[in-house]
């Protein structure tokens, strides 16, 4: 893994800046726009594909609160778009890239890679986001070199200042996180005492 001192960006490929400048413009772009979704209802993550001109493609949010799908995750959404706009299931020849408010979540990642889409930058870590929202953002195995195998191309923490605010917000103005992340020492231990209550008390009880 590569990583940028300055910026804290980390990349499975040596630090490339052009695109990595494209990359911050994009998802500092996606960031603001993100504002203006989640008034309307959206969850607070926004992605969007490219084709390798630079030409946007399809852009979507998350809308699984909105929509009632717990599928609707913004890449899913923006995949499902582009997927249906070319009619196919296969965009590999197309050398696509996706950016995203956040690191894609376990679904999104399988996802993003039987589409075929090329490369992935996001914003703000999963660890980040699990952190300030609360979203479980599920377990993911050392990814970063598992998509390098697959020939697919990853930057991360790409302007997480912006991205971080935009979450803080959401939060703060009473959104909806839909699966928060569970405790689930803290429940298995309450588990245990609650069972232990119960033997010591029906034990007790026979006495
Ligand atoms: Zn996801």
């Amino acid at each position: 893994m590569q990583k940028n001192k300055k910026t804290s960006v980390i990349a499975n490929e040596k630090i490339d800046k052009v695109k990595l400048s494209d990359a911050d413009e994009i998802i500092l772009d996606l960031q603001s726009q993100l504002k203006k979704y989640i008034n309307k209802g959206y969850g607070p993550f926004l992605a969007a594909i490219y084709d390798s001109n630079g030409r946007l493609i399809a852009h979507a949010a998350n809308s699984v609160v909105n929509k009632s799908c717990s599928h609707n995750h913004a890449e899913m959404n923006a995949i499902k778009l582009e997927e249906k706009k070319l009619g196919t299931h296969d965009l590999s020849k197309y050398n696509l890239s996706i950016y995203v408010t956040s690191e894609p979540c376990m679904m999104c990642l399988g996802s993003i890679m039987w589409s075929g889409i090329r490369a992935i930058y996001y914003g703000v870590p999963s660890e980040r986001v699990a952190k300030i929202t609360g979203f479980d953002e599920g377990f993911k195995p050392e990814w970063f070199d598992e998509f390098k195998k697959r020939g697919i191309t990853v930057y991360g923490q790409i302007e997480t200042d912006a991205g971080e605010q935009v979450l803080q917000n959401y939060v703060t103005q009473g959104h909806t996180v839909y699966k928060p992340k569970r405790n689930y020492f803290a429940r298995a231990t309450r588990t245990i005492h609650k069972f232990l209550r119960r033997t010591i008390c029906i034990r007790s009880e026979k006495i």
